[in-house]
């Protein structure tokens, strides 16, 4: 198919037909799409033949890099086998089963449940219908408040964006929905480093305003708080270390079902299974999507607790709620050859032990960029944060878009690395090694230079 047109008239069948997600339509169709064609473990190519280290892992999402022949062959069994059955009427097929059962392996011990469903997004409504059915069965409907953050990302569903804290996303569509309330991120830059605050003293101020947020609502009608390890696509705010810990003992003090969103950290992202063991927290729910199939193929789901499951398998009834791929077989064949290989590969030790302290030191070489303020790391995730003045920590003013520029560069220097504002991200695919990290470090320090060349040049640095 790819090579049966040219880069251009693909470009204009695309802005002709295809309106693509997070996209100013028309801008995009003037500009042009970049067409990726074929992918190899860490690599991209696009329909120029230009190659691209991929250090996003497509959309956070894959994990045990691109090529996988086990994961392509599970899916071509399993649809000639069986394509697709439902799991409505009182059936099952055994793919859902199956990674049901390994799902509750990975994870940790308090979680026996799985509802699947076939993303993130829906994942995320599936916790706030299930969070509230919760509270009704255990007879206290008036508990419906979610507590969430600002600059947090669930998803793009109604709920999903309404639980997100990204105000572009609130002002299209009439959101939030009700009952949704939004407490400020644990961005030490931002909000602490400000204030003359160490990260550690920061993160308790930072978890506290949950506490001031419950006790202004009243505990009585907060259903569940709701929050990712690891914020990724705010721009990979790694939390203080003190912060999750002090979040999990408001929530026991107040009863306040605990809700992480894995769908990032998940499967071995932040050098455990799932980010909350890094973080040292004990969720209710846990989201999961995108490395659950390295995203080969489209799966999510929500993974319950015991505390809960057992309130709404003893007392629950039926959940009027599912989607039509709720365990689509092909999709769980998939995550089961790709939770194989994460084991068979050691991929969450590799994290742990291996790349993920190396690319943290990396990093810390990095930090000493002139443009870098602040660089950080958590597992395979990374952020630069540029500014204009090192000493002070000032900020490039937001209309030069000084990310845009670094993110320009390294596209045309072969690094797919992500611009959220100033701060450029990493989230490369877990089987990256060492000599690929110098490799991919490399291009960054490289991408760095040509950007403050750009920005000696217009003049921007203080
Ligand atoms: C991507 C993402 C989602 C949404 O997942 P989709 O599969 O795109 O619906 C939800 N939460 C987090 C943390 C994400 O990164």
């Amino acid at each position: 198919m790819s090579t049966l047109r040219s880069t251009h008239e693909w470009q204009a069948a695309d802005a002709a037909h295809f309106l693509h997600p997070f996209t100013d339509f028309k801008g995009l169709a003037a500009k042009g799409s970049r067409i990726i064609t074929r992918a190899d473990n860490i690599y991209l190519w696009d329909s120029d033949g230009h190659k691209l280290l991929d250090a996003m892992s497509g959309l956070w999402c894959v994990n045990v890099g691109y090529g996988q022949e086990a994961l392509v062959q599970a899916a071509a069994r399993q649809m000639r086998e069986l394509p697709f059955y439902n799991a409505f009427f009182q059936t099952a097929t055994p793919p859902a089963i199956e990674l049901a059962e390994v799902l509750a392996e990975v994870a940790p011990p308090q979680f026996k449940h799985v509802f699947f469903s076939g993303s993130g997004s829906e994942g995320n409504d599936t916790v706030v219908r299930m969070a509230r059915r919760y509270w009704d069965l255990l007879g206290q409907p008036q508990r419906q408040v979610i507590i969430s953050r600002h600059n947090a990302y669930h998803g793009s569903t109604m709920a999903g964006a309404s639980l997100g804290g990204m105000s572009g996303m609130h002002a299209q569509g009439g959101l939030p929905i009700p009952g949704i309330e939004h407490i400020e991120q644990p961005y030490w830059w931002e909000h602490g480093r400000t204030q003359g605050l160490t990260r550690d003293e920061f993160g308790l101020v930072a978890a506290r305003w949950l506490e001031e947020r419950i006790l202004a609502i009243g505990a009585e009608k907060v259903a569940a708080f709701i929050g990712e390890p690891v914020q990724g696509a705010g721009g990979v705010i790694v939390p203080p270390a003190t912060y999750w810990p002090e979040v999990q003992r408001i929530c026991d003090k107040y009863g306040v079902l605990l809700v992480s969103d894995e769908v990032i950290c998940g499967f071995g992202r932040t050098g455990r299974w799932f980010g909350c063991e890094t973080m040292g927290t004990r969720p209710d729910l846990m989201t999961f999507a995108k490395g659950v199939t390295s995203g080969y193929v489209p799966l999510g789901g929500v993974m319950v607790g015991e505390r809960m499951a057992r309130v709404l398998i003893e007392q629950g009834g039926e959940f009027n709620h599912g989607y039509t791929y709720s365990g689509h077989p092909v999709a769980c064949a998939v995550a089961l050859a790709n939770i194989g290989l994460i084991r068979s590969l050691g991929l969450v030790e590799h994290v742990h032990d291996e790349v993920g302290p190396y690319l943290a030191q990396q990093y810390r070489s990095l930090a000493e960029h002139p443009l870098v303020g602040d660089a950080e790391t958590c597992g395979l995730m990374g952020a630069l944060l540029l500014v204009k003045d090192k000493k002070s920590g000032a900020a490039f003013p937001p209309e030069l878009e000084i990310g845009m520029v670094c993110r320009g560069h390294c596209f045309r220097e072969g690094l797919v690395m992500r611009a959220v504002g100033e701060r450029m991200i990493v989230a490369p695919p877990l089987v990256i090694t060492r000599a690929q990290i110098d490799e991919m470090v490399a291009l960054i320090r490289r991408c760095l230079d040509l950007t403050l060349a750009d920005a000696r040049r217009a003049g921007w640095l203080a």
